[in-house]
């Protein structure tokens, strides 16, 4: 095949290879990679998992920045089964991290319904937030000054009554009345 060029004759090559096309094109280096350039002229990339040869484009493969053609090594529905694997196996972590959690707070949470009537006899049934009797602000709750999920135990040091109101808008804050009701309390007397 031949064409004109400002008059001059000119030999158009066959093919068209370029440096890039042969250092970037792993299959025109290695055979046996997991790229290959169809008859037809279009590169095909093969499944690392499925092992199944696809035209490489991002409707077939996932992509990768940095990648050959950015594309990565596996198709998409095999990525979709790595993922799924992926997350099974970390929500089963996830579910055995909370067990174990769970099972330490047990371990701690010796609290009795004695231990309840004897810390809200120390206070003399009165809620230590509002200061009022529980006669007045409605049933005691012997609420954690230091909430479980911040570290705190179910110990009597750390269990302080409040009322049903002051419990819900203390909520996971760490809150100590007890030293205030105490002075108040001892002011009185
Ligand atoms: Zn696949
Ligand atoms: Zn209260």
């Amino acid at each position: 095949m031949s064409i004109l060029i400002q008059g001059r004759r000119a030999i158009m090559p066959m093919t068209v290879q370029t440096d890039a096309s042969t250092t970037k094109n792993p299959a025109l280096v290695n055979p046996r990679s997991s790229w290959r350039t169809s008859q037809n002229g279009a590169i095909e990339h093969r499944c690392s998992r499925c092992k199944t040869w696809m035209p490489a484009t991002g409707d077939n493969f996932i992509t990768a920045k940095n990648a050959f053609m950015g594309l990565g090594p596996t198709c998409h529905q095999c990525n979709r089964k790595i993922s799924a694997d992926w997350s099974r196996r970390n929500k089963e972590k996830a579910v055995q991290k909370n067990i174990r959690y769970q099972h330490r707070l047990a371990v701690s949470g010796d609290w009795t319904a004695q231990d309840q009537q004897n810390l809200f006899d120390l206070f003399h049934h009165h809620c230590v937030s509002c200061c009022q009797h529980e006669s007045v602000c409605g049933k005691l709750e012997a609420d954690h000054v230091v909430p479980l999920f911040l570290g705190g135990t179910s110990s009597f040091r750390n269990r302080q009554p409040l009322c049903r109101r002051c419990n819900a808008k203390k909520a996971v804050q760490v809150i100590d009345y007890r030293p205030s009701f105490l002075s108040r309390i001892r002011r009185a007397a």
